[in-house]
Order: C-alpha cells, then sequence, then structure tokens
C-alpha cells in the first residue's frame, strides 16, 4: 500500500514561493492498496492534485472518501475536485455521525446555493454515503485494506483512521486534526489502541501544527505541538512518523528547521510534504 500526500498545510492554503517545498494546499491524501484499491482521506485544496492523479474514470472506476471532519480546510478542495464531475467515477462519501452530521448532508451543504454553482443532484458521478459505526471494535472492508477509527481531541470532534492491508502485513495512522495534551486518558487509550491493534502500525501521519512554545496561546484550537508527536510515536511504537497540517505562516525555511530539530531527537521523524509517496514498511 502507498500513501501520496495532495497537501499537508493546516488551516488555510497557501501560495507563495517560500512555501512550495513542502507545499500550500491544505489537507488530502490518497492510499493506493496493491489490488489498485484507492482511498482518499479528506478533501482539503490537495484534492485537485490527488484527483488529476486519478485523472478521467474508466466505467465502474471507484474511490473512497473518507472524512476525518467537516473544518473548511479539510473540505473546500471538495466542489472543484473533478471525479465529481466525471460519469465514470463512483465515489463514497464515508464518516461516522459526528455533531449528528451523517456524510451526505456535509456534502449537499457544501454545494448548495450561494455558495457553489453546481448542486448535488446535478454531478454526474455517481455517489454514495456511508454513515460509519462509532464502536471503537468496527471494521470496514475495502477490497484487500480494512479500515479502523476512533474519535480524537478537537473542537466539533474529528477521527484518526488506520488502513491495514493484511496481505502484506502494513499499517498506517492517519492522525490530522489532534490536541493531544488536551485529551483526556480515555481519548489518549483509544488513540493509542488505533495505533496497536490489531498489530502495531509501522506508520504514523499525525497533525503537529504547533511547538511547545507557542500552543500555550492556541489551547483548545485543536492541535499538537511536533514534540508531542515524537512522544506519542515512542508510544505508539511505530517505524515512522509524518508530521502534517502545517501551520500556513511556517515557511519552506522555517519548516526545514522544525524538521532537523524533530531528527535530530529521533531519525524516524520527518515532515510531510505535497506530492510525497511513501510505503510503510513490515
Ligand atoms: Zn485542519
Ligand atoms: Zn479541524
Amino acid at each position: 500500500m502507498k500513501l501520496i500526500f495532495g497537501g499537508v498545510r493546516g488551516t488555510n492554503p497557501v501560495a507563495h514561493a517560500d512555501f512550495l517545498k513542502f507545499g500550500g494546499e491544505t489537507t488530502a491524501a490518497l492510499i493506493e492498496g496493491r489490488g489498485g484499491e484507492k482511498i482518499i482521506i479528506d478533501a482539503g485544496t490537495g484534492l485537485r492534485a490527488l484527483s488529476a492523479k486519478l485523472g478521467a474514470g474508466v466505467p465502474g472506476a471507484e474511490v473512497l472518501l473518507l472524512m476525518t471532519h467537516y473544518h473548511l480546510d479539510h473540505l473546500m478542495g471538495l466542489p472543484a475536485c473533478g471525479l465529481l464531475y466525471d460519469k465514470a467515477w463512483n465515489i463514497e462519501f464515508a464518516a461516522p455521525r459526528r455533531e449528528a452530521l451523517k456524510p451526505g448532508e456535509v456534502v449537499r451543504r457544501i454545494l448548495a446555493k450561494p455558495f457553489w454553482p453546481i448542486q448535488l443532484d446535478k454531478l454526474q458521478a455517481r455517489l454514495r454515503f456511508t454513515t460509519l459505526p462509532s464502536t471503537p471494535t468496527a471494521v470496514r472492508r475495502y477490497g484487500g485494506l480494512e479500515i479502523r477509527w476512533c474519535a480524537v481531541h478537537h473542537p466539533e470532534g474529528c477521527h484518526a483512521y488506520r488502513v491495514d492491508e493484511p496481505a502484506t502485513g502494513t499499517a498506517l495512522v492517519f492522525a490530522t486534526d489532534i490536541e493531544w495534551r488536551l485529551s483526556s486518558d480515555e481519548e489518549k487509550r483509544l488513540f493509542l489502541a488505533l495505533c496497536h491493534r490489531p498489530r502495531p502500525a509501522q506508520l504514523l501521519v499525525m497533525d503537529g501544527q504547533f511547538n511547545r512554545t507557542n500552543i500555550a496561546t492556541f489551547k483548545g484550537w485543536g492541535h499538537s505541538a511536533w514534540e508531542d508527536d515524537l512522544e506519542v510515536a515512542q508510544i505508539a511504537g511505530v517505524h515512522e512518523l509524518l508530521i502534517t497540517h502545517h501551520a500556513p505562516q511556517n515557511t519552506d525555511a522555517q519548516l526545514m528547521e522544525i524538521e532537523k530539530a524533530a531528527r535530530r531527537i529521533w531519525s524516524g521523524a520527518a515532515l510531510a510534504r505535497s506530492g510525497m509517496e511513501i510505503e510503510p514498511h513490515g
């Protein structure tokens, strides 16, 4: 299985020469299974590059779009996503119920007048909406992949997803938008269980928007310090950590400094970049 980052920026997209190395698009990632399965996590502006990569669909082309939560930085790439306007594509949107909202209602609202010219009933792709169960042991199978999830600490809620490929023994956990320091013991326990079960995941992708110096100013905003991610990665026992949801004001030079500092503490850590492709190793 391969993970491809479409966007790694938090809060708001940025477009300037100082931000091009890490990329200015907001959260969207594509997971491709060995059997050709395609899972997208989140519909930030990075979705544009991912949908261009997926390209025009052949009849029956299928993708599963998992939604972590409905803050705009994770949805703003959806209206202009080319897959929605291609009748060959079958798109399944899936998420647990959050704030009493089902995924279909969220997609309908974001395309509603007066925010967008083409409404849900005029899209050409075939859409399906699935509300995932909220039980911690639930598993969704998608081709040869297994998907698990848990709620994490974030304003209005958010879910982390875990994707396993049993045929290769590989697994990754994708945890954008999580405030580790404000997480309750139970939230921490559930998240670490997601990393550990059914077997230790090799790769953790985690929100590290802030740092230990500035995070007190942003308490309650729903994000972690990158130093916290290193601790979580150690407890979770993963082989690799990719820190993501970079602050929109952090330039490439600043992010390079953060990456260097993180790697001095643990060589398994790095910062995610738009366009980066990574295969977890078993
Ligand atoms: Zn976000
Ligand atoms: Zn958020």
